[in-house]
């Protein structure tokens, strides 16, 4: 369960790619288009702030779960059925923006949409995130830790929503735990113990899962690192830690 088309790819691609090659049927939740997010500079620079990025980075995601392994009919998005709460008329949760506090950790960004995940009622994110567990029944639900990786609004947000749902409907959570910019693991905050994976095996495939959200990465394919539309620099990540909560 992510909060946008990119993140699948760049926190969990390789879990993912290891997950369908063990034969493990994956389902991916998506909860907004990336509308806030900037475009690299090029040919897609005309896309910023229009309706039309919303749908590239729509398209940039269907590029993407299909080089993962994830088949069409297992992508959802929050808001929409069947990940929407009964009785509620469908609705697009937006991105709530982010702003660097320090290198490595984004806080909440100053102009925030009406429409925003994060301004959207806890109970009503994780009633949507619970309809769609009832209907997929699945073994295991991933998602974000408690600091949503690297502290984007919206990623704690469905950190909160996807434990929440998960408990609802008596279905096992995992968090993912990450290597920090500074080497430090997430797991050094002195929760329990997690189950490290080596995917090394799966950079190929995650670098064209990669290569396919154009508008807000590039692949330095010989460093072994992207490159996001704010110039940030972070290795590609093959190596991955599940803690069940
Ligand atoms: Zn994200």
């Amino acid at each position: 369960m992510h909060a946008h088309p990119d993140d699948e790819t760049i926190a969990t691609g390789a879990l993912i790619a290891e997950m369908a090659a063990r034969g493990i049927r994956v389902s991916l939740l998506t909860a907004t288009r990336g509308e806030q997010g900037e475009v690299v500079r090029g040919p897609l620079s005309v896309l910023e702030g229009t309706d039309a990025l919303t749908r590239e980075r729509e398209r940039e995601l269907a590029c993407a779960a299909a080089a993962l392994g994830i088949g069409f009919a297992d992508r959802f998005w929050l808001g929409t059925p069947p990940a929407r709460a009964a009785g509620l008329a469908p609705r697009a949760y937006r991105d709530s923006g982010m702003t660097w506090i320090r290198p490595g950790l984004a806080g909440p960004a100053d102009d925030i949409d009406g429409d925003a995940l994060v301004r959207a009622p806890l109970a009503e994110v994780t009633a949507d995130v619970a309809a769609l567990i009832g209907q997929l029944r699945p073994a295991l639900v991933i998602s974000y830790d408690n600091g949503g990786g690297y502290g984007h609004p919206d990623h704690v947000r469905m950190h909160e929503a996807a434990l929440a749902g998960s408990r609802a409907a008596g279905v096992a959570f995992a968090e993912v735990v990450q290597v920090g910019v500074d080497g430090a693991t997430s797991d050094a905050r002195g929760a329990g113990a997690a189950e490290w994976f080596d995917l090394s095996a799966h950079l190929a495939t995650v670098t064209a899962a990669l290569r396919c959200h154009a508008s807000q990465l590039t692949v330095d394919e010989g460093g072994g690192h992207i490159v996001h539309s704010g110039g940030q620099r972070e290795p590609i990540i093959t190596a991955s830690g599940l803690r069940l909560l």
